[in-house]
């Protein structure tokens, strides 16, 4: 059992104020195997003091130095991977080779990105006598869900550094181990004092007294739109910026011209990948009415084929979810669905054969789904697909857009034209055209309720400055 039961405050493993802790379960055995600090008001004080003290000192370091502390921590990074890979399994359940290929390269590769992206961001630019300056904002707050333990963190912790603001940290309660790795990295890669800090806990012992305190000036979020909602709010007391990545409903339309083997598959990938535990899963399908039935065997072709089970086993593709309490909601919405009328199509409720222990479920396949159904509308977090028909195009853009989010969206087919307008017509951030996945630089983020403002590459690094403009600079 590892226990990391102290905060990382001013460069320093530091008792937790509370003596409370926290059980890290490993979803696929349901057994506790590391305890970490469940902090409080007074840490989250101590680690904002910390930060808010170097503040100046780091917002001035020179952009080479903020750069070469990147490459070292991506350096360092690398040396861990093997503890990297292995705690993401056991907190998160995903398998190893997801564990490396996808979590621990997204970590990495948001560290050298960020290292990258300084080569050539302008700070400042002159407009004739005057100067605009961008610089820090300030301590940023930084919150995580459990999703993507190390490509969330990386992705502001890389965005925060390469800007020049001190944070504080606070992880998933349920995936905080990786946090801490995180820190001894930041330890062995010389990150100043006080630049980073790590306070474990809950959102409401945690969450709450950072989005809260007046000297944080940025808070930085992503998660669910509930405890975004709580985050804005508290953060509105005194107007601090907030950044927030929040879930989706995102919708995959296969055109009438796909191949209907390239679209099932692409379907299948979006809705079982990392156990569907994803924002941008593709988990409502959109299918032309007289397709149906040739795609629902293509489906049910695919999805029999992915192997479900104990993620440290070779050829295992899906893991557990995440917790009991998200193995219940799951449920839930398959038990939702059939109620609502859907026909329920391959999978349903209860565990995979032969998996009674860890939290796993069945990839599910709704189909006869109306748009308007919970199922086709609530974000589901499980690896659950909505089949829904259309007539014509525009009905597909309509039914696509129905919906209170706006993260990602994906269209497969042939025509380049009607590929195009279904990309510029669906409201979202993210659009992927036949599977497309685009450099390490786009913009992330939603439209509507799936968020506010833009993360990776130089959008993300823009977030956390402020703007500032000199007149008669040059004068
Ligand atoms: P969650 O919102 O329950 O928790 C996320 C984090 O917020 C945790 O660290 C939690 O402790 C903290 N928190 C909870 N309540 C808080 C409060 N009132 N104030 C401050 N902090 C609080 O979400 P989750 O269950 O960990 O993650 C799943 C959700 O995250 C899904 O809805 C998913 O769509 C979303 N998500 C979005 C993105 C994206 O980039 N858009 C990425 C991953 C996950």
């Amino acid at each position: 059992m590892k226990n990391y039961n102290k905060q990382f405050i001013n460069g320093e493993w530091v008792n937790s104020t509370s003596s409370e802790t926290i059980e890290v379960i490993n979803p696929a055995t349901e057994e506790v195997f590391a305890t970490v600090a469940s902090g409080n008001k007074e840490d989250v004080d101590k680690a904002v003091a910390a930060a808010n003290s170097v503040y100046l000192e780091f917002r001035h370091t020179p952009v080479k130095e903020r750069q070469a502390m990147l490459e070292r921590i991506a350096d360092e990074y690398e040396k861990r991977k093997d503890d990297l890979i292995d705690t993401i399994t056991n907190e998160l359940g995903s398998p190893l080779k997801v564990s490396d290929q996808s979590h621990f390269s997204a970590g990495l590769n948001h560290f050298r990105t960020a290292a990258k992206t300084l080569d050539t961001f302008e700070f400042e630019e002159q407009r004739e006598d005057a100067l605009i300056v961008k610089e820090s904002i300030g301590v940023a707050g930084l919150i995580t869900p459990w999703n993507f333990p190390t490509n969330q963190t990386a992705l502001k912790l890389s965005a925060a550094f390469a800007a020049g603001s001190p944070v504080v940290l606070k992880p998933s309660e349920e995936t905080p181990v990786t946090a801490c790795i995180l820190a001894e990295i930041f330890e062995a890669a010389e990150v100043p004092k006080g630049v980073f800090n790590l306070v474990n806990g809950d959102g409401e012992n945690v969450g709450i007294p950072l989005s809260e305190h007046p000297d944080v000036r940025m808070m930085s979020f992503t998660g669910s739109g509930r405890a975004g909602q709580s985050i804005m709010e508290k953060s509105a007391a005194d107007f601090k910026k907030v950044a927030l990545e929040l879930g989706g409903k995102s919708p995959l339309i296969v055109l009438d011209d796909a191949d209907l083997d390239e679209a099932a598959e692409s379907a299948v990938n979006r809705v079982v990948r990392n156990t569907g535990q994803v924002c941008t899963a593709g988990t409502r399908t959109l299918i032309p009415e007289n397709m149906k039935d040739d795609f629902l065997e293509k489906l049910k072709e695919k999805i029999s084929a992915v192997k479900v089970g104990n993620p440290r086993e070779d050829g295992i593709e899906v893991g557990p979810l995440i917790s009991k309490k998200q193995f219940d909601r799951v449920q839930g919405y398959i038990e939702k669905g059939q109620e609502e009328g859907a026909t329920l199509y391959y999978g349903g409720t209860g565990k995979p054969d032969g998996l009674e222990k860890g939290y796993f479920v069945k990839p599910t396949i709704f189909t006869d789904v109306d748009n308007g159904m919970t199922i086709a509308q609530e974000e589901i977090f499980g690896p659950v697909m909505s089949v829904i028909t259309y007539g014509d195009l525009d009905e597909a853009i309509r039914i696509a857009n129905d919906t209170v989010y706006g993260l990602a969206g994906y269209v497969v087919g042939k025509d380049k034209d009607k590929l195009q307008k279904v990309a510029r017509s669906i409201e979202a951030g993210t659009i992927s055209i036949n599977d497309c996945t685009g450099p390490q630089t786009l913009p992330f983020g939603g439209y509507k309720q799936s968020g506010i403002g833009r993360e990776w590459g130089d959008y993300g690094l823009e977030e956390f400055l402020e703007v500032k403009s000199i007149k008669g600079y040059f004068a």
